[in-house]
């Protein structure tokens, strides 16, 4: 296969020769999500928040390059050390469930949130947001939360305040809400297409507990329960497994629901000979599959992420061609510190 004329083979032995003449000042980063061949190249591989982790604890790099979609390598960047320098492969792949959260109309509707209910309310974002939503946490006392601390970092912002304004996946914040025993009628969904109080009463709001930002993940919200049936019928005895940016329906259906890294988990503890079909991203899925032969690992639905998939092997080597220089991720100062202080918070809740 060639890419912009270039032999697949040539463009594979080129990246390996500049991560050996790189060294120690060079870490790749490999989404889950990422088709094999970057996966393979990388030398990290994991979900958002582990690989940002992992970024900031190799203060020998002194390159990042951040191979998933925007907002994660806008994390390496808050979490990276001042010498090092944060590079995405392409700049075009962004999340659209991340942009679903402007941060103008997340300022919009703070300001209406908070004329009803002064200061009593918290926010809290998912990771899957932009540096300035998860700055705008910080800067209000609120935290980041992952899909595996969702739960914890609710509760926490109950402890806080009488509301939390959860913000962008409106499906994990219900699911989460679902396994705390938030009452329904407690919770309004922020639908930020409406002019006014996310089209709901004055009322509404003051009585919430919950305000659920109405953004979703399209690969996710693919699933649907009749998968789920077939899924059943087909593999009979299987186990199911789903991510919790799905429907709250497809959750009920499922046995277990859970983050990424829960997934690689549970495939690799699973007992030789058992059939998991998996509920999130194709690339993950197969992956699984062709690294765990003993297992049975299925998709629910085929369901891809065009934005990660939009991180090529050419565009992986035309940054290292061109490190330090191309697509590096520059974020203000401002945003850096408030986004930051947004994401320790969740460290310090979720380490307890
Ligand atoms: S899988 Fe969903 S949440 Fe993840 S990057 Fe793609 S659109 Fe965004």
């Amino acid at each position: 296969m060639k890419f912009g004329g270039i032999d697949e083979k040539e463009i594979i032995e080129r990246i390996r020769e500049l991560k050996e003449k790189l060294g120690d000042e060079l870490v790749i980063l490999g989404h889950h999500y990422q088709r094999r061949g970057i996966v393979e190249l990388s030398h990290f591989r994991g979900d958002s928040f582990q690989l940002s982790r992992q970024a900031a604890s190799q203060r020998k790099a002194k390159y990042i390059v951040f191979c998933g979609v925007r907002f994660m390598a806008e994390s390496a960047a808050i979490l990276a050390a001042p010498h090092q320098i944060v590079q995405h492969p392409e700049p075009t792949a962004g999340c659209p469930m991340s942009d679903m959260a402007d941060p103008w109309d997340v300022e919009e509707a703070w300001r209406q949130i908070t004329e009803i209910c002064g200061d009593d309310v918290i926010p809290i974002t998912y990771v899957n947001s932009s540096a300035e939503v998860k700055a705008f946490c910080g800067r209000h006392g609120g935290a980041t939360c992952t899909s595996s601390n969702a739960q914890k970092l609710i509760e926490w912002g109950f402890s806080q305040k009488s509301r939390v304004f959860f913000l962008p996946d409106r499906h994990l914040g219900t699911n989460a809400a679902n396994k705390l025993g938030i009452p329904r009628d407690k919770r309004v969904i922020w639908d930020f297409t409406q002019p006014e109080l996310g089209g709901n009463t004055e009322e509404q709001i003051y009585n919430s507990k919950l305000i659920l930002w109405n953004g979703y993940c399209h690969v996710h919200t693919f699933f649907k329960p009749e998968h789920v049936y077939e899924a059943r019928r087909r593999f009979p005895g299987c186990t199911v497994v789903v991510h919790p940016e799905c429907f709250e329906e497809v959750v009920d259906l499922a046995d277990h629901d859970g983050s990424t890294a829960f997934m690689v988990r549970f495939v690799e503890e699973a007992p030789k000979g058992s059939t998991i079909v998996i509920g999130t991203e194709i690339n993950l899925v197969s992956r699984l599959a062709y690294e765990h032969p003993d297992k049975k690992v299925v998709e629910l639905a085929r369901s891809l992420c065009p934005n990660m998939y939009k991180i090529t092997l050419l565009s992986l080597l035309r940054t290292l061609e061109n490190i330090g220089e191309l697509n590096v991720v520059e974020l203000p100062d401002e945003v850096k510190h408030y986004a930051k202080i947004a994401l320790d918070k969740m460290l310090e809740v979720a380490s307890k």
